[in-house]
């Protein structure tokens, strides 16, 4: 296998598979995002998890910069400090340190930027807190690592927060910490139930994303799965719920947006206690699976942002993996009809089409991922039916992340510039273990 240039991860930008003119999942699809398939100097595929290539040995690590696990090679020549890096057959490039994190049971592959003797860097924007990278940066609270299990725990979070981060960075949504924005930056605690204490509750506040550690074991995770008769309930899906509520505070509420998500989704100004009792004791609408994404969307206007936000997220995630991969799914016997421009919210948006093409190629996709499961035995890939009026619904985050891309307009909110008036939605004082928050 041919080892692939720098520029061409660097760009991130997935080539399309097949000549044009050739109907392929990545035409199709014209998926927003980034490249998921992420190579070896030597041409072996790696993995986000990877901080060394297993057949050449070659150090690898996550670089923001780059958008993707980079082969590594030890930073040489003037100024170089010992223990960092640059990008492999980069030598005059950025040099790079691994994150304290990485020999934790956090495991993590990620980079910080380092100096060169004499350099400085850049300021830092993101809030990093000292020898540890972005990821690591937001996380506040691990749980108790004296307590022999958590180690894994730990693990599992982190793994499927960086996941959520580097997709979060890749679709250009800002991502800065608390340390750079005490009060309107994100971050997580990831928090244990104490004997005698309170029960832990999944939920958001003011950029502040509490997550139940035990939701990392998997037997419990299912149980409560099981319970709530989820058709999905994953670590990964709590975070882009979670941080759908985080960014709706910072993208939406403060802009003028505010008025199209409350034609589109309704009034969030409704009583939220009130919605979610109603939900817990007489269900969700006969009718919710006709107009929101899941049934907990159903509840209120904010969980119908955040469950369909966490599905935008699933959809652009999978199909640049898929596209990355160069799968392709145009043979596929369709067991539901397609997506019209009837059913975008602004069929004549400048990019109505292409955004129609992904939603067609999401329903292609997940028709054989779905079949592809059921031949294992498993439960389906995506266990869900986008209803017709949630594509409204995803178009309009379409626009609204797609407007956060440098170059467009209007240009990107950062946290410090949101006014703190930001409603509580905190779905932890309200008994969101009992809710799904799932996506
Ligand atoms: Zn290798
Ligand atoms: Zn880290
Ligand atoms: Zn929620």
């Amino acid at each position: 296998m041919d080892t692939v240039p720098d520029e061409q991860q660097a760009n991130a930008q997935p080539a399309p598979a097949e000549p044009e003119g050739t109907p392929t999942l990545a035409t199709e699809l014209a998926a927003p995002t980034v490249s998921r398939a992420y190579r070896c100097q030597c041409g072996r595929p790696v993995f986000l998890r990877n901080s060394k290539c297993l057949a050449c040995h070659t150090p690898l690590g996550y670089v923001i910069d780059r958008l993707g696990v980079m082969p590594l090679a030890p930073a040489v020549g003037e100024g170089a400090q010992p223990d960092t890096f640059t990008v492999f057959g980069d030598p005059h490039g950025k040099t790079y340190r691994r994150c304290t994190n990485l020999m934790t049971p956090a495991a993590c592959s990620w980079m910080v930027p380092a100096a060169r003797e004499g350099e400085t860097l850049p300021d830092d924007t993101q809030g990093l807190a000292p020898g540890y990278c972005l990821a690591c940066s937001v996380t506040r609270t691990i749980p108790d690592l004296s307590v022999e299990a958590n180690g894994e725990l730990w693990g599992k979070l982190e793994t499927a927060k960086r996941r959520l981060i580097s997709q979060l960075l890749a679709l250009g949504l800002p991502v800065v910490s608390r340390h750079a924005d005490p009060v309107h930056g994100l971050t997580f605690d990831f928090l244990s139930n104490m004997p005698g204490g309170p029960h832990v509750m999944t939920g958001h506040q003011h950029g502040v994303i509490t997550l139940n550690a035990e939701e990392a074991e998997d037997a419990v995770r299912e149980r409560i799965r099981a319970e709530m008769r989820e058709p999905y309930r994953t670590l990964l899906g709590h975070f882009r719920h979670e941080v759908g509520h985080y960014y709706w505070d910072l993208l939406v509420l403060p802009t003028p947006w505010i008025d199209d998500f409350r034609a589109l989704f309704g009034d969030e100004r409704a009583d939220y206690a009130a919605a979610l009792q109603h939900h817990y004791e007489q269900g969700p609408p006969p009718d919710w699976a006709d107009r929101f994404v899941s049934s907990y969307a159903s509840t209120h206007p904010w969980e119908d942002w955040a469950e369909t936000w966490a599905h935008y997220l699933h959809m652009a995630d999978t199909a640049d993996t898929a596209m990355s991969f160069g799968v392709d799914a145009t043979n596929v016997e369709l067991a539901s009809d397609l997506f019209t421009t009837d059913d975008l919210w602004q069929p004549d948006a400048p990019d109505a089409g292409k955004f129609l093409d992904f939603i067609n190629g999401w329903v292609l996709l997940t028709n054989v991922l779905n079949e592809l499961s059921r031949s294992m035995g498993q439960p389906d890939y995506y266990p869900f039916v986008l209803p017709r009026a949630a594509v409204g619904k995803l178009q309009f985050i379409h626009r609204v992340i797609t407007q956060q891309r440098p170059g467009s307009a209007p240009t990107m909110v950062v946290a410090s510039d949101v006014a703190d008036s930001a409603p509580d939605e905190q779905e932890q004082s309200q008994g969101q273990s009992q809710s799904p928050a799932q996506s």
